[in-house]
């Protein structure tokens, strides 16, 4: 095995390239912040605004569809998953079903909240449907957790049937169903299926939306879209441990969507990553093309299952020699499931490397597996 002595290639972190994080214009926007509310920005929020920033709310509200008190915002989207763990999770020993593999910190956080947390493997299109309807006969979860488009970490979007089933499946059994969309608008191809809360308008769905991929993730303004009720439930959950959101961070957001720099900068992503996404997608198909298990078409992600008999452990150490760092795909998979022997998920992250880098490294991806086959 040869030891690599060029530059390491990172298959891991999920972050935007700086470029697609608008500085400029975030910088004139915390400007005209300060000249217009001045020093109450670095004031404690009004009692009675632990919603979040009412100016933030409406934009919010505009974007969905929705009533803007059916909005709370949060510290990340990710404050937005806690709370309503803590909210929805309150039984002896509740369950979710989250899609296999799903979004890592997603999972731990359901577990850190005492849930029992098991999967239902995802298919070119989403959510295997047909295996969710076995489970529902078996046990009904609490929560269901799906990141429906470009879904983190394996890149399927969730198809428009699936969506519609899934919705009515929720509506008959009586679970509630999160929907993670930070990744929706980051569409390069095709025609976006409708959100399942737009489907199925009523509590049944609750929204966690972000604007970490579309606008600044170092903001930390998260939001979920859910009913009167649980969203102030979840206003009453943040103020007793953070009070409310950064209120300059809440008001430079609000000013970002309602002067168009989020749709403006939605664009230029856009832009910026079809290339890198278009260029992977061809790299993964030439190189490794059985394993991949779609083509995203938006998003950060391409995911791959690979057939490879050997612990998971070792075939990263030795993607490691070839310079190439992976994390261990078991990590986005609920920590009570083993996975089945024979098989190996990885996430490769396309946003921040150019089509040379990532083509490299799906280049020495291929030679981990193809040493192992001749062992
Ligand atoms: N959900 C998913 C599916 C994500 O991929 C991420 C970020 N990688 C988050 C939530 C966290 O987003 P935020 O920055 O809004 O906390």
């Amino acid at each position: 095995m040869s030891e690599h002595t060029g530059r390491v290639l990172r298959f891991s972190r999920g972050i935007p390239p700086i470029e697609a994080i608008p500085g400029d214009r975030l910088a004139e926007q915390v400007r005209a912040v300060l000249d217009e509310f001045g020093p109450t920005m670095f004031q404690y929020p009004p009692i009675g605004s632990y919603l979040g920033d009412p100016a933030l709310r409406e934009q919010l509200a505009k974007a969905h569809n929705a009533d803007p008190d059916h909005i709370v915002v949060t510290t990340g989207s990710l404050q937005a998953l806690d709370l309503l763990a803590t909210r929805l999770l309150t039984g002896d020993s509740p369950l979710v079903y989250v899609e296999g593999p799903t979004y890592d910190r997603a999972a731990r956080i359901f577990e850190r909240h005492g849930a029992r947390v098991s999967s239902i493997p995802v298919e070119s299109d989403g959510m295997d449907i047909g295996r969710l309807r076995d489970r529902l006969r078996d046990e009904v979860p609490d929560v269901l957790y799906t990141i429906p488009d470009f879904q983190n970490p394996s890149g399927v979007t969730l198809s428009g049937e699936k969506r519609r089933e899934l919705v009515e499946l929720a509506e008959v059994y009586g679970f509630t169903v999160l929907e993670d969309i930070p990744y929706r608008r980051i569409r390069f191809h095709g025609t976006p299926p409708p959100g399942l809360g737009e489907i199925a308008g009523s509590a049944r769905v609750i929204t966690i939306g972000s604007l970490s991929k579309v606008l600044s993730p170092g903001l930390r303004v998260g939001y979920a879209v859910s009913d009167g009720d649980t969203a102030r439930t979840l206003a009453t959950l943040s103020e007793g441990v953070y009070l409310s959101p950064v209120p300059l961070c809440q008001a430079v957001a609000a000013r970002c969507l309602r002067l168009g720099i989020v749709d403006e900068n939605v664009a230029r992503i856009v832009d910026l990553l079809r290339p890198r996404h278009d260029a992977a997608e061809a790299a993964v198909r030439a190189m490794i093309g059985d394993a991949m298990l779609a083509v995203p078409g938006g998003g950060y992600y391409i995911g791959v299952r690979l057939s490879v008999d050997e612990d998971e452990q070792s075939f990263i150490d030795r993607a490691s020699r070839e310079g190439l760092a992976l994390i261990p795909g078991s990590a986005f998979y609920p920590r009570a499931e083993r996975r089945p022997p024979g098989e190996l998920f990885l996430r490769l992250p396309f946003q921040s490397l150019t089509p040379d880098e990532f083509e490299a490294g799906v280049g020495r991806l291929s030679t981990v597996i193809s040493a192992r086959t001749r062992l």
